[in-house]
């Protein structure tokens, strides 16, 4: 905040105010805001039927419950004093901050990343451990479906969908973000929705997918893998395509050491891509950092000028989509790290074929 010259953070919903205090604000519209001066003790408006949820950590943060009836913008304003530039969480919704802003009328309002982001961004070595351990179960059940133990052919985008989410849970994550199952013409749409389609025979079948893996009781980190598998003998265009894909993913990770800059993570596979032909069908940066949120800085992304430092954790996940016809991905997680770079995963990369 110093250095920013930020005088005043207020935290609601989204991962700033768990990360900081452990408690999460309910999504609902009354107000629950940390409010933390750049100089004075910070404190946690809640309301007051929720009041028994936060655990209070009297090192942290006071604790000032507000009663129905009471007006939490005012209460929020009179802790706040007399700040000029105000950092407010990305995600507090638009009518409390709209409240916040006739307020306190300050001379500037930011994102409150702007502060939170690169801190959260550089992981220590529990954080790592626990990205490597959510990793590793999606993993297993990335190998499950390499091996043929899921079947696809024949059934619909969204049962494979709920089998891998089913699995990801055995497998010990607490909660599934994400499983996009975009088979044939869908595995072109990057951010597919799994739906009733069946998926065929010889067709790519794009599977991205993650969710979050407590250890011991912490927040939870995020998990997220891409695998594209094809339902029989592949094309010799597939394999000519694939082949580009997978030499663009593993150059990205090769380029990721300690000083480089996230866009040259982003230069390093695309340019793969590009020289192959296939620069107009990449339509999406190659990655995103990962945490407690599945996207966070830092962003593999051409113009970030952020040069990577030991603890960035991100996601290298270059493709290729012909709108229409087809489509692969191919994604890890890897960790910048002054010792070499970790994998968060570690299954077979090429084209596998499954005819199940
Ligand atoms: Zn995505
Ligand atoms: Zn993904
Ligand atoms: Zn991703």
């Amino acid at each position: 905040m110093d250095d920013q010259g930020i005088d005043l953070l207020l935290l609601s919903l989204g991962a700033d105010l768990p990360w900081l205090t452990g408690y999460e604000a309910m999504p609902l519209e009354r107000p629950t805001v940390l409010v933390v001066p750049r100089e004075a003790q910070a404190t946690l408006v809640v309301p007051a039927l929720e009041a028994p949820r936060v655990v209070d950590e009297p090192s942290l943060f006071s604790l000032r419950p507000w009663r129905e009836g009471e007006d939490a913008v005012a209460l929020i304003a009179t802790l706040a004093g007399s700040a000029s530039s105000i950092a407010v969480s990305d995600r507090m919704w638009a009518s409390l901050l709209i409240g916040i802003q006739s307020a306190l009328p300050a001379d500037r309002y930011l994102p409150a990343s702007r502060v939170t982001g690169p801190i959260r961004a550089i992981k220590d070595d529990l954080e790592i451990a626990a990205l490597c351990a959510a990793g590793a179960a999606a993993d297993r059940v990335a190998t499950a479906l390499l091996r043929g133990e899921i079947a696809l052919i024949g059934r619909q985008e969204r049962e494979v969908s709920q089998e891998i989410s089913d699995r990801l849970r055995q497998e010990g994550h607490s909660r599934v973000n994400f499983a996009i199952v975009g088979s044939g013409p869908n595995a072109a749409s990057p951010h597919h929705e799994p739906a009733e389609r069946r998926i065929g025979r010889s067709e790519t079948v794009v599977c991205d997918f993650g969710g979050t893996l407590s250890l011991d009781g912490d927040l939870g980190y995020c998990s997220d893998i891409t695998r594209t598998i094809v339902t029989g003998p592949p094309s010799n265009e597939l394999v000519e395509m694939y082949a580009v894909l997978e030499r663009a993913q593993a150059d990205a990770v090769e380029s990721v050491t300690v000083g480089a800059s996230c866009s040259s993570i982003d230069a390093a596979g695309r340019s793969v891509i590009d020289a192959a032909g296939y620069g107009a069908y990449f339509i999406h940066r190659i990655g995103h950092g990962i945490g407690i949120e599945e996207h966070e800085d830092p962003y593999m992304v051409e113009g970030n000028t952020t040069k990577l430092v030991s603890g960035h954790a991100f996601s290298i996940e270059p493709g290729i989509y012909l709108p229409g016809r087809m489509g692969a991905r191919l994604e890890d997680i890897v960790v910048a790290h002054q010792g070499g770079t970790i994998r968060c995963n570690n299954v077979a990369h090429g084209l596998s074929v499954v005819e199940a």
